[in-house]
């Protein structure tokens, strides 16, 4: 079973995350959590640093994109297909629609034409579920810039935010069956109390 989380800037995903971990880990599940960019793998550590250190100055937009996806495949090469194979439930911290969102409606880039490098990427690995933690792009980034290290996207223009927000929602919108839409704005133990519940009948708890 593969579960991925997906959602804008401040969201909460990695709580969420690590709450599902201890959840399922707790119900004797063999869980896997990872994430992107930079799965814990030795490319995953210098494609991150790549894409995320403000150093990175002048990256193109198409150079970005392919980044993503080299990473992507990295990580569904190294990390989650394998895991799937051994029985494991894998939850991932950001997948395919992080690209569709950041690069392809935040860059500007044909949403498209992204879509298909990360099916290419991936050969077409889906999420058996993807949850949205959806919240207002300026309630995200007051909650990220709370955080220690900013990265190169926090500096970026609401609209950018804006255009991720409404993003995943249509992708969300387009195939309800596959996702979970959850406001981010409750207490973090309510959104989980959602996903377990989602992710029950997932794994069959
Ligand atoms: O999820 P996390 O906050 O660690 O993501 C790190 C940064 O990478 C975020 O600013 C996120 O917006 C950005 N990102 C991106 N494109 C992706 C995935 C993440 O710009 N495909």
């Amino acid at each position: 079973v593969f579960i991925a989380f997906e959602g804008g800037e401040g969201v909460g995903k990695s709580t969420q995350v690590a709450l599902l971990h201890d959840w399922l880990a707790g119900r004797g599940r063999a869980v896997r959590t990872t994430r992107e960019p930079g799965a814990p793998t030795a490319v995953g550590a210098v494609l991150r640093s790549l894409v995320l250190d403000p150093a990175t100055t002048g990256l193109a937009p198409r150079a970005e994109a392919l980044l993503y996806a080299a990473d992507r495949a990295q990580h569904v090469h190294e990390v989650v297909r394998p895991a799937l194979a051994a029985g494991e439930v894998v939850v991932t911290d950001r997948y395919v629609d992080s690209s569709l969102a950041y690069q392809g409606a935040g860059r500007e880039l044909a949403v498209d034409e992204v879509a298909g490098i990360s099916r290419w990427a991936t050969a077409g690995l889906r999420p058996d579920l993807t949850v949205l933690l959806d919240l207002p792009p300026e309630v995200g980034l007051a909650r990220a810039r709370g955080r220690a290290a900013a990265d190169r996207l926090e500096g970026e223009p609401v609209g950018f935010h804006r255009r991720v927000r409404a993003t995943f929602l249509a992708l969300a919108g387009a195939e309800p069956e596959r996702y979970l839409v959850l406001d981010a704005a409750r207490p973090a133990d309510d959104v989980a109390g959602d996903v377990r519940a989602r992710v029950a009948e997932l794994v069959g708890e």
